[in-house]
């Protein structure tokens, strides 16, 4: 006799109906036929029912069912109306919503349906919401006792009411998600099974983050803008401003994820009123991707990447970076050499002249001076990378102090290795010795000082251009390996000069130490020689005896924190030593330091004209 689905829900289980049901089955027959010979206001009642639902005349059978189970208190006004419009009888007559309220309102309290009343309950059966809910409503109501009351029947009420009419204002919540996100409204089944979900207090907001995730959402290919004005209607209850919508607008296009604006709106006073009208729990968005984690970092590192990739950055490779600078501050120069090493970049960027006003300009927000952009032009003319070139310039204390304008701590103390010691080659360079020094240094990263001679700086360019690619030191060893004490003041600040400007016009950098050669120096050096004069604590005699054994034991067996050793590259035999001595001292626990590493770590000012031998603790 019913149509009705009645959804998944053990709790509905109509138990009323199954006893009727029963009843119609096996008990007619003992309907006593003098029933309707009595017709008292029970049988007026049902005629009444009968006539003003379904137009018509009780039937057979009929008649006495209802009497019967009426009597016997199985069932109630309310509950033979909501019977009966379950009824096959009743659903054949298709009536429009908008019917169906007004025969039931006619019928159950003789009156009209207020406009007011009309409007929300047929907004509720748009959303999926049950007619029981309206019975169980009207059968509260005064007008209802009395038409039962000119009866003399008990007019009950519908029990057993499923999640989506006990709470509808929350079922036409439900309704508007799945129209506005789905584009199709909910079964009844869906109606229910989400109802129940927020009546049970699962949050709303993160619910949404799951929509939108989804796979019925995102197969819909939904502009985010369009998702934004969608979570907007929905959170909100209204239209997001146009300064909203901007401002939404504003953190995406900075590299922020549709969480984050989730989060925003689901912050707004508007959804928490909205949800406390429904009875639900708001909730609180999720922030799980890195990038949503620092507005300031995020947007700086999305407008770097546009900047310097012609393009933004897919929000995968934002997580990436945001993830590798938070945990270690410092791996921004390094992120930022990623950035500028993808092909996009290199295309963009392919002049010099623009990689370097880029990279000024964007780290600096100034034009720099002529004299370095000559000289960062200079080195990378000859072939210094621009890695390197891009290290020099980040080193910079500018760069920290524009770096914490977003948030970023870069200016980390540097970690001081436990023991470090400076390997230092002079008389240089000399390719075959040279490359082969720089070979054993490469793959530990290990760090050395070349002091090397003005004129052989030309010569052997590609030593000194692959040792400052290394991250090593090239240092000033005179033009042409004078013994200083013996020339003038003058004489001494030409040997050092000239060498410091054959160096710069290959690397582009003037060198900061120098060494005296022969390790001679008076007051006139002093005064003269314009840069600190390192000298040395170990003196492997490399040049006197030829032996590569011999460096490497006094080496080894000599070495402490802080030590300068002197050695030469000009000697296949010292090359050979060095290709043991470099992984020994990284075994026991050395990093290899330049000269000026070595006096940064060990918080040295070196002062020009003084002489440094060791910089031991
Ligand atoms: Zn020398």
């Amino acid at each position: 006799m019913s149509s009705h689905k009645h959804g998944i829900f053990g709790y509905i289980i109509r138990t009323i109906g199954v006893i009727l049901t029963v009843s119609v089955l096996a008990g007619t027959c003992l309907v006593p036929s003098r029933v309707r010979a009595q017709k008292d206001l029970t049988v007026d009642f049902i005629e009444y029912t009968f006539q003003t639902l379904l137009g018509k005349e009780p039937e057979g059978e009929q008649y006495g069912f209802w009497y019967r189970n009426i009597k016997d208190g199985n069932t109630t006004a309310a509950g033979m109306i909501e019977m009966l419009t379950e009824s096959e009888e009743f659903v054949e007559k298709e009536y429009s919503p908008e019917q169906t309220l007004a025969l039931l309102t006619k019928t159950m309290t003789g009156k009209e349906l207020a406009e007011a009343e009309k409007e929300r309950y047929l907004s509720y059966m748009e959303s999926g919401v049950s007619l029981r809910r309206f019975i169980s409503d009207v059968s509260k109501t005064p007008d209802f006792a009395s038409v039962c009351a000119q009866y003399n029947i008990n007019p009950g009420s519908v029990e057993d009411l499923e999640p989506r009419d006990l709470n509808p204002e929350l079922a036409v919540f439900i309704g508007e998600i799945f129209t506005e996100m789905y584009g199709r409204t909910p079964s009844a089944k869906e109606s229910n099974v989400w109802t129940q979900y927020f009546r049970e207090g699962k949050q709303v907001a993160p619910t949404f983050q799951q929509i939108v995730v989804s796979s019925d959402y995102s197969s819909r290919g939904v502009s985010d803008d369009q998702t934004i004005t969608s979570l907007c209607h929905l959170m909100l209850g209204r239209d997001a401003t146009s300064e909203e919508m901007g401002k939404y607008h504003e953190v995406m296009e900075n590299g922020m994820s549709l969480d984050y604006v989730e989060q925003m709106i689901a912050s707004d006073p508007s959804f928490h009123s909205r949800c406390a009208e429904l009875g639900i729990v708001p909730g609180e968005v999720a922030l799980t991707q890195p990038r949503d984690t620092n507005y300031e970092m995020t947007s700086f590192l999305n407008r770097l990447y546009s900047r310097l990739s012609g393009k933004a950055p897919a929000g995968e490779e934002l997580n990436d970076f945001v993830l590798r600078i938070s945990e270690y501050p410092s791996s921004l120069r390094s992120v930022i050499w990623d950035m500028l090493s993808t092909p996009e970049s290199r295309e963009i960027l392919a002049a010099d002249d623009d990689f370097l006003n880029t990279v000024f300009e964007v780290f600096y927000g100034y034009q720099p001076e002529q004299e370095k952009i000559t000289s960062y032009k200079i080195a990378l003319s000859h072939g210094v990378t621009r890695e390197r070139v891009l290290t020099s310039i980040l080193n910079d204390p500018a760069f920290d102090a524009k770096m914490s304008e977003y948030g970023l701590d870069t200016h980390v103390e540097k970690e001081v290795p436990k023991k470090i010691v400076a390997l230092t080659f002079d008389d240089g360079p000399y390719t075959d010795v040279t490359m082969r020094i720089l070979d054993a240094l490469e793959p530990y990263g290990a760090h050395a000082t070349f002091f090397v001679t003005g004129d052989r700086v030309v010569r052997y360019k590609d030593c000194i251009i692959r040792a400052t690619n290394m991250g090593c030191e090239v240092g000033n060893h005179t033009w042409n390996h004078t013994t200083l004490t013996k020339i003038s003041g003058d004489a001494v600040h030409k040997q050092i000069w000239d060498t410091c400007d054959i160096i710069y016009s290959i690397t582009g950098t003037y060198p900061k130490v120098m060494r005296p050669v022969g390790g001679s120096y008076n007051t006139t050096v002093s005064e003269n020689v314009g840069l600190p004069m390192i000298l040395w604590s170990i003196d492997t005699n490399d040049w006197k005896y030829r032996d590569s054994q011999h460096v490497i034991d006094e080496v080894l067996n000599n070495v402490r924190d802080g030590d300068i050793i002197l050695m030469h590259d000009l000697y296949e035999t010292t090359a050979t030593a060095v290709e043991t001595i470099v992984p020994a001292l990284i075994d026991s626990g050395y990093t290899l330091v330049t000269i000026s590493e070595l006096a940064e770590y060990k918080k040295v000012q070196m002062e020009n004209g003084k002489p440094y031998f060791s910089m031991r603790g």
